[in-house]
């Protein structure tokens, strides 16, 4: 399976001049031919495949690291407990910690099995700052992307078909492909800024500071700043576009964009991987 990175590109035209436009279509309910059930079992399949290769995927054994677990874990629940997610009871949202430390990446199934790379949270500065990935991740199947992304991608008469049975066989193939793509799905725009909003959002509610996705963007920038492009910002521009379009959003619903009092803490967290 491909490796990606999360937020992948995406560009933002008019947010700020649209402000309310934007917020009803975030506001409304998608329309998915899937049902709850779907996500659930294609994320378990997934969760399956990503957990039988060790060898492309090393998770962090739960013996030993009760202490990063714990931690990780408590972050993601403030999150998904005050974040008013539309599925917060029916899906899994279960999180492991991949062991590579070049690789700065999160990502998450649908039905919300949540993978974190150790170099992500080696890379990242504080808690706000991993709380917003996590944030933008869990928005990613709280908002059911890849769902969406797979009914675009087929059309709704194939998948129309196949849910009526009409179809085993294909039924079978594109369930082998997805879980075999996953991974390396990349979002479209729309989906990446609207994981971006509702990462501000989730975050709203809690300790952190509603705006820590756009911290990472801000990081990246320093570093081509420096000269050192990662291959993450050679291949998605406009990070820029995105750490406005957070700020805007944080602004717009009035989230304090203040850093919680957790940088021992998240220090700590680091010095255990
Ligand atoms: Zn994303």
């Amino acid at each position: 399976m491909k490796q990606l990175f999360i937020f992948s590109t995406i560009i933002i035209l008019g947010f700020l001049s649209g402000g309310c436009k934007k917020k009803k279509e975030e506001e409304k309910q998608p329309f998915v031919l899937f049902s709850i059930e779907d996500d659930k079992q294609l994320g378990l399949q997934v969760k399956q495949e990503i957990e039988s290769d060790p060898i492309q995927y090393p998770i962090l054994p739960e013996r030993g690291n009760e202490e990063a677990y714990r931690y990780l874990r408590a972050l993601t629940q403030e999150i998904l407990d005050k974040g008013n997610l539309t599925y917060r009871n029916e899906f899994a949202w279960e999180v492991k910690i991949i062991k590579n430390d070049n690789v700065l990446n999160a990502f998450c199934t649908p039905g919300g099995y949540i993978y974190v790379y150790t170099g992500l949270i080696k890379y990242l500065d504080k808690a706000d700052d991993l709380a917003g990935v996590m944030g933008h991740e869990i928005a990613h199947a709280d908002r059911r992307h890849s769902m969406r992304q797979i009914q675009n991608q087929y059309g709704i008469q194939i998948i129309s078909s196949i849910l009526l049975g009409n179809n085993p066989t294909l039924l079978e193939q594109l369930t082998a492909q997805i879980a075999g793509t996953l991974t390396g799905l990349s979002f479209s725009r729309d989906h990446e800024r609207e994981a971006d909003m509702f990462s501000v959002r989730y975050l709203s509610n809690t300790q952190y500071a509603c705006n820590g996705a756009a911290s990472f963007f801000e990081k990246l920038l320093l570093e081509e700043q420096a000269g050192r492009i990662p291959e993450f910002l050679s291949t998605h521009p406009s990070p820029e576009n995105r750490v406005q379009a957070i700020n805007a959003k944080a602004d717009e619903i009035r989230c304090s964009k203040i850093p919680s009092n957790t940088l021992s803490s998240y220090q700590r967290f680091k010095s255990l991987l």
